[in-house]
């Protein structure tokens, strides 16, 4: 199917955004152009599945000025029209099936300097389990960082878009579709908003892990008749 067939007026149905979507990434391939294409791994209504990605996609609804776009993104990622999606130096940038593909980029305002140190402090005092953090999980005592005034989470102004389509006004349905392929995104890495916002959680990571290491190593001393065995070795550092 050609994408001149969907004219402009007329909303393309879900199967015909998928089988474009398709048709489009097997030519890419064919090509020898590798694309990262999100799909929702659930039908819920919600699109991701963790509660940070979740949030994410509930924020976006608290967005009135983006409320008449939200369902036709919603749609449209949920027929796999996202199909590209990278996130680096500060920005998103995407390719999303319409009636040709077009080329999406989201910028996020980076936080100020004082904010992003008491975020990377905040996170390090509360986070107890490094290995979950490693392993993509985010503690649910740390939902404020995400929703606080000057969170990780921006407000409308502080998000900045372009589509290339001719629909574009406000906010288009693709531009849309990538704002909740983020929440499926952050499925999956927990730490694209603190990247976003200019804080390497590389850093409070590190720190983390040191202080745990340093905590072991303390309780180990103290168990002073104790003789550490190659299974206490691995317990401190198996897992990092
Ligand atoms: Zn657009």
């Amino acid at each position: 199917m050609g994408y001149s067939s969907w004219g402009y007026f007329r909303q393309p149905t879900s199967y015909e955004i998928e089988s474009s979507a398709e048709a489009y990434i097997k030519r890419q391939t064919k090509k020898g152009i590798i694309l990262n294409p999100v799909y929702p791994k659930t039908n819920a209504r919600t699109i991701a599945v963790s509660w940070w990605g979740i949030s994410w996609c509930k924020n976006l609804e608290r967005y009135l000025d983006f409320a008449n776009r939200l369902d036709r993104g919603k749609k449209y990622v949920r027929a796999h029209a996202v199909m590209d999606f990278k996130e680096e130096d500060g920005k998103i940038s995407a390719l999303v099936s319409g009636s040709s593909p077009y080329e999406i980029e989201i910028r996020i305002d980076p936080l100020s300097k004082k904010r992003q140190g008491e975020i990377a402090d905040h996170c390090l005092n509360r986070i107890q389990n490094v290995e979950d953090l490693l392993n993509g999980k985010f503690p649910e005592e740390l939902k404020d960082v995400f929703f606080a005034k000057e969170g990780l989470f921006p407000a409308p102004k502080e998000i900045h878009f372009s589509c290339s389509c001719p629909d574009y006004a406000s906010m288009c349905k693709h531009v849309a579709a990538v704002m909740y392929a983020i929440g499926i995104k952050l499925d999956d890495d927990p730490l694209i908003f603190f990247r976003l916002r200019g804080i390497n959680p590389d850093t409070f990571i590190a720190e983390a892990i040191k202080d745990r290491v340093e905590q072991m190593l303390d309780n180990a001393k103290k168990a002073s008749t104790r003789i550490i065995d190659s299974g206490d070795v691995e317990d401190l550092f198996g897992n990092l």
